[in-house]
């Protein structure tokens, strides 16, 4: 693990879409893959049921993990994937990036072994198809090769994908808006500053959170998801774009390892948490903490209260203050037995709030910047 980026990742893209009638999506095959491959196997292990992958492109970051999700060397497993035709791999463009990949002397068993049922779907840009409730609708976005946005309408409301593009051409900038008009969540390609988008990373086919709050506010999206970070970029630059994107937009999160968000009732805020799995520290340890944050009213508040579920990347607490979902609160903790030798001070921001045990009470999902 790098220690510059252990707050936010540094696996390439790969998402997980739960939808509430059931199908279970996955969007790009990145190598944070393996890391959902191991948690569905995991001893809990629930049924085997069918997946849908949609893939965006065949850029290496989008499809290296392919090889070590463990599901896919399971029998009774199907998946059905959708990709589009390249004019460089010609038809069954993603089966033989499978088989590619497989191939001595990249990888040490062959296709053979990979028992899962698969089946290939190819999809164009501005097509739609179904699957369960959901309506998936794609379009294509400006991007070296091309690259696919997908667009899934989920009973509990929209999400869209739009990772890997540059704004700049007209057509595919409309093609965009599109995509996101009134989604619930946004998630777009953050990877550059505005600066770099203009100068020095112009034409590489990526954006900025500044082209991000653009879009979600043109297409009235309601949440910004900052995606595709820099594999240069370390935690303090994310967190830095992330809070200049907060300073235009209302909801935004920058996405990191792990992270979940969840979709409310219409009109709900959009929810996140860490789940907290990941290089948990020490969680049966209560820690004493102050929190410093700002009420819903908009008033500062200050109050002593415990963190359970600390991790590297967030921690949950128990407030009696309603803190304003989104907006800041700093943290000191006191580590045990220290007697404020081991004082560690944190600065975060509010992604969840739900009702605590104690009557009351809050329970707050706090997600560590710097
Ligand atoms: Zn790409
Ligand atoms: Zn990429």
């Amino acid at each position: 693990m790098d220690p510059g980026t252990w707050r936010y990742g540094g696996n390439t893209p790969c998402l997980e879409l739960e939808a509430p009638d059931g199908p279970r999506f996955i969007l790009d095959c990145g190598t944070g893959l393996r890391m959902l491959g191991n948690r569905w196997t995991a001893p809990s292990g629930e049924k085997s049921q069918r997946t849908h992958i949609l893939i965006t492109h065949y850029h290496w970051d989008h499809i290296q993990g392919v090889p070590f999700f463990a599901p896919l060397y399971v029998e009774q497993n199907e998946f059905e994937f959708y990709s589009f035709r390249s004019k460089f791999l010609g038809p069954d463009s993603l089966k033989q990036v499978f088989e590619a990949q497989m191939a001595v002397p990249y990888f040490p068993v062959d296709m053979s072994v990979m028992t899962a049922k698969r089946k290939f779907h190819e999809v164009d840009g501005g097509e739609s198809f179904t699957i369960g409730e959901n309506k998936i609708t794609t379009r294509w976005l400006n991007h070296p090769q091309g690259c696919l946005g997908f667009r899934i309408e989920t009973p509990a409301g929209t999400v869209a994908y739009a990772t890997d593009n540059e704004p700049g051409d007209a057509k595919l900038d409309e093609s965009l808006r599109e995509l996101v008009a009134g989604a619930d969540i946004f998630i777009n390609d953050a990877q550059f500053t505005p600066d770099q988008l203009g100068t020095t990373r112009k034409g590489w086919g990526h954006s900025s959170w500044l082209e991000g709050v653009k879009t979600a506010r043109q297409a009235r999206a309601k949440t910004l998801v900052l995606f595709h970070h820099d594999p240069d970029s370390t935690d303090r630059i994310v967190d830095s774009l992330l809070r200049q994107a907060r300073d235009e937009f209302d909801s935004v999160f920058a996405a990191s390892e792990g992270m979940v968000i969840t979709l409310g009732a219409p009109g709900e805020a959009v929810q996140a948490h860490m789940p907290g799995t990941r290089a948990a520290l020490r969680r049966e340890v209560q820690f004493q903490a102050k929190v410093y944050g700002l009420t819903e009213g908009g008033n500062e508040f200050v109050e002593e209260t415990v963190v359970c579920d600390l991790s590297l990347q967030g921690a949950m607490l128990t407030l009696k203050h309603l803190p304003q979902l989104q907006s800041e609160l700093q943290l000191t903790i006191d580590a045990p037995g220290t007697n404020g030798e081991g004082r560690i001070r944190l600065k975060g921001y509010v992604v969840r709030i739900d009702d605590a045990q104690e009557k009351g009470s809050v329970a707050v999902g706090v997600v560590f910047t710097e």
